[in-house]
């Protein structure tokens, strides 16, 4: 079992091989592909280069699929747009050898939390089969969300992973926001400890009423809480933690280096 960090974000097509040695000399080891807004990774060779080099370096690959996303639109159309865009994301991140695809589930708007339950689980289920039929071994990851009105409880991901077999995606900072810094990380790593494999973000994060306003640098102290917490769990999980700051890389190798003195 094993507990890895690296940034969000690999840069442009033309950085991507030496933002990878870079990162791999600071000694990370995971990275997440931003596609929050388009697939920008797309012709053959590029994705064969980049795949290649994050194997060469043991660098484990996620994407962050298009924030347009809303699985539990009234509308049918919004809904087969979004589940497109996720198809494009598994299929590009299957070839780029991504082990996960993490995607945001959407917003409760004038449904009850069951309701949207049931129509996010539908969707979740129809693209779960699309996974099997093409024999993709990408894991589709449905993550925790910051504010209120969007579907993304603690319950709203753990359910949805027991009932389609989903992956997740725990963001720390997001459950802060959420629960208006009322849920410790010790409840977090609590809550998802029945899970062997965790895909994880964190980053600092300001909050309010509402939930999460936006994010910022991760405090040092937040670090050595959340990594107290993982120590208690790591032999039993593998646990990628994906940083989200503005200066995601620094935050990263800070939370490494805290991680090998515990
Ligand atoms: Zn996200």
């Amino acid at each position: 079992m094993v507990v890895i960090f690296g940034p969000s974000g690999l840069g442009g097509i033309k950085e991507a091989v030496s933002n990878l040695e870079k990162y791999s000399k600071l000694g990370i080891k995971a990275c997440e592909i931003a596609f929050t807004y388009g697939v920008y990774i797309k012709n053959d060779s590029d994705i064969k280069t980049i795949k290649e080099c994050a194997e060469r370096l043991g660098i484990k690959l996620s994407i962050h699929a298009q924030y347009w996303v809303n699985l539990n639109s009234a509308e049918k159309e919004k809904v087969e747009a979004s589940k497109k865009r996720i198809l494009d994301c598994l299929r590009v991140g299957e070839m780029l050898g991504c082990y996960a695809v993490v995607v945001h589930p959407g917003y409760y708007g004038k449904m009850t939390k069951e309701e949207s339950f049931e129509n996010i689980k539908k969707v979740v289920l129809e693209l779960m089969e699309e996974i099997r039929k093409n024999k993709w071994k990408v894991k589709l990851c449905l993550e925790t969300m910051g504010k209120i009105n969007v579907f993304g409880s603690v319950d709203d991901i753990k359910n949805l992973v027991k009932e389609t077999g989903c992956g997740f995606c725990l963001d720390f900072a997001h459950l802060k926001a959420r629960s208006n810094g009322k849920m410790s990380y010790k409840q977090m790593v609590k809550e998802f400890s029945e899970f062997k494999e965790w895909h994880c973000h964190f980053s600092g994060i300001v909050y309010g009423d509402k939930g999460e306003k936006h994010h910022i640098l991760t405090p040092k102290k937040e670090i050595e809480e959340l990594l107290k917490e993982l120590e208690a769990v790591k032999n039993k999980c593998n646990i990628v933690i994906i940083n989200e700051s503005p200066e995601p890389l620094k935050d990263s190798v800070l939370s490494l280096k805290m991680w090998e003195e515990i």
